[in-house]
């Protein structure tokens, strides 16, 4: 938004929206960052219900800017999908996880690993070739590996999508529904998709700590499991932050608890640490 302003100087009107400055100030980095390995992973427990363990961990990813610190991925997820180099970023994060996970293998820790994707990932028919290939390399099992999907990620071209899941399920992957709640929620599109777990949105969840959310809170998250009890999925429920939580959560009927009461996103090291203490082994 230039402008002349009489003098002759230019100057700039104050219209550059939040999105905007981020992109101006960020991308350069976010290219670099890329190239200078700045990214980092942090795992997170999913604990298992049944099995009272933590079986499984979610990969999540952390910038750490050589100025501004360690940055969330809100800040910069949007920035990566509008420009392309999310492809590099997923494949970047899938590749730590799953070296990972050959590690707690090795170290006889049974844990799967989760990666979150985004659209454009999910409409890229070279996907399941490089999902398999980051498979091989890391020498881990394709069921050890899930990914996290969206719905409007799926909706945003499902023609293209949906061969890719299909791909990926047969390459042994599993699949899982993120967010669920927020999007379409078409629970009929539900049976289409190649999925086996579903993760109850974090709204619905903290909803049940919110006095006048809490009855159609528990009503949505009841439907939700008695869904995935006749579809065969699994249910997790993310943005657990209480001992009370978590049991109302059982006795509607999820089998998996993902949230700061079992765990905080932490770096590998810290993480495995956690879950010996969690699991006692
Ligand atoms: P998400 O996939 O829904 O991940 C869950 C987010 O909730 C994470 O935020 C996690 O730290 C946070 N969380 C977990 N437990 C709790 C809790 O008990 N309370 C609260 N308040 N929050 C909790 P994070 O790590 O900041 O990630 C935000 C989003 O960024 C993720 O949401 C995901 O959509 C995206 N993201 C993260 N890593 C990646 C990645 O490697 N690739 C892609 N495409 N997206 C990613
Ligand atoms: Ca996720
Ligand atoms: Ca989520
Ligand atoms: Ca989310």
């Amino acid at each position: 938004a230039a402008k002349r302003d009489g003098t002759g100087v230019r100057a700039y009107s104050a219209d550059l929206d939040e999105g905007q400055v981020e992109r101006l100030v960020l991308l350069p980095d976010l290219r670099r960052a890329l190239e200078r390995d700045e990214l980092d992973v942090f795992y997170q427990p999913k604990l298992d219900l049944a099995q009272g363990a933590v079986t499984s961990a979610e990969a999540l990813v952390r910038w750490n800017h050589p100025t501004l610190g360690r940055l969330a991925p809100d800040v910069f997820i949007g920035l990566a999908e509008s420009t392309g180099l999310i492809e590099r970023l997923t494949h970047n994060v899938l590749a730590k996880a799953l070296r990972q996970c050959r590690e707690w293998q090795d170290a006889g820790l049974e844990l799967s690993v989760a990666v979150n994707l985004s659209a454009r990932n999910v409409g890229n028919p070279a996907l399941p070739a490089r999902v398999a290939a980051a498979l091989a390399e890391a020498g881990v099992p394709a069921h050890r590996l899930t990914l996290e999907i969206t719905e409007s990620s799926v909706m945003r071209d499902p023609e293209r999508a949906l061969p890719v899941l299909r791909e990926l399920e047969a390459l042994g992957v599993a699949l899982s529904l993120d967010d669920f709640g927020t999007g379409y929620s078409s629970l009929s599109y539900l049976q289409r998709l190649p999925v086996c777990e579903v993760k109850v949105d974090r709204s619905f969840v903290m909803g049940l700590e919110v006095a006048d959310e809490a009855r159609t809170s528990a009503a949505l998250i009841r439907s939700i499991t008695g869904l995935g009890a006749s579809l065969g999925l699994r249910i997790v429920a993310e943005g657990v932050e209480s001992a009370e939580v978590l049991e109302e959560l059982r006795e509607l009927g999820c089998d998996v608890i993902q949230g700061y009461h079992v765990g905080r996103p932490l770096p590998s090291a810290e993480f495995d640490a956690a879950v010996r203490v969690l699991n006692g082994v």
